[in-house]
């Protein structure tokens, strides 16, 4: 286990994707992690980027990304235009890792900007300016995606995909989840153990009912709520039931389990 270190954010891993972030980095491989929201793709990033050294820039894309906002553009300042670098841009100036959160939402022109950079050439040629930037060998490319949101329109193309190594997240382990949540609250493992109990129960209720199953974050606000002093009803209402549902049938079906738990 990872020794917690204030300047590193805790992660506490599942499998063996810390060797595979470092062997990637080392071999100048992008990234691509899958996985149901708030399992910890993000916070992995985080930990390896600072565990490594490295800067990190994060993009979190949505359906308006265009390759232009990665890329950067000309802006007019005080009556001059003056180029200004995107995130991307910057990232593979300066070096460190890019992190493209959500991916499949962006533009598809952004595609375009990631696949010289994604094979061996490693550049990012920029039409506007007139350059083609090497990317250092520090620099390294990620992108996540959630497999459960998708509809045929916004997955990523084969053409895409084939450029990247590939990691798949789930929701942890029990045991796992339970130190987690633990830490990551304040509430003791005794109190967070019934909690990750209650999540499988819910995550189980995935398909028939919801549309996803509760994630570990979730897990950590309801655990943080009940270390704040708040009855584990409550707390389970605000943080389990309300966030994953609007329809009273299946809240009254999530409620039923939660007092089954407790
Ligand atoms: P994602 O990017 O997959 O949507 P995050 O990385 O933001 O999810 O994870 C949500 C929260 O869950 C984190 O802020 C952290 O509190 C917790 N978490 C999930 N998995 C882990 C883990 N393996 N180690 C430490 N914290 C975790």
């Amino acid at each position: 286990m990872n020794a917690i270190n204030a300047d590193i954010p805790f992660y506490l891993p599942v499998g063996g994707e810390c060797e595979l972030f470092e062997h990637a980095h080392k071999n100048n491989l992008p990234l691509m992690l899958k996985g149901p929201t708030g399992c910890g793709k993000t916070r992995f990033v985080a930990h390896m980027a600072a565990r490594l050294g490295l800067d990190l820039h994060t993009v979190s894309c949505h359906d308006d990304l265009t390759a232009a906002d990665l890329t950067g553009r000309y802006l007019l300042k005080g009556g001059e235009t003056l180029w200004v670098d995107g995130p991307l841009t910057h990232a593979v100036r300066t070096g460190g890792v890019c992190y493209l959160d959500e991916v499949v939402e962006a533009r598809k022109d952004v595609t375009v900007v990631l696949h010289p950079l994604t094979d061996d050439r490693r550049i990012l040629p920029l039409e506007r300016t007139g350059e083609t930037l090497e990317a250092p060998d520090d620099f390294m490319l990620i992108v996540s995606y959630n497999p459960g949101y998708q509809n045929i329109l916004k997955s990523l193309k084969p053409s895409t995909r084939q450029r990247f190594v590939g990691l798949s997240f789930n929701y942890p382990a029990p045991d796992i989840e339970v130190r987690i949540v633990a830490q990551e609250s304040g509430l003791d493992a005794e109190h967070c153990a019934p909690l990750v109990n209650m999540a499988t129960r819910i995550r189980a209720m995935k398909d028939q009912d919801l549309e996803e199953g509760a994630s570990t974050r979730l897990l950590v606000y309801c655990a943080t709520l009940i270390r704040s002093g708040m009855s584990t009803l409550d707390a389970a209402r605000a943080a389990l039931i309300e966030p994953l549902s609007d329809d009273d049938d299946v809240k009254a079906g999530l409620e039923e389990v939660v007092l089954a738990t407790f």
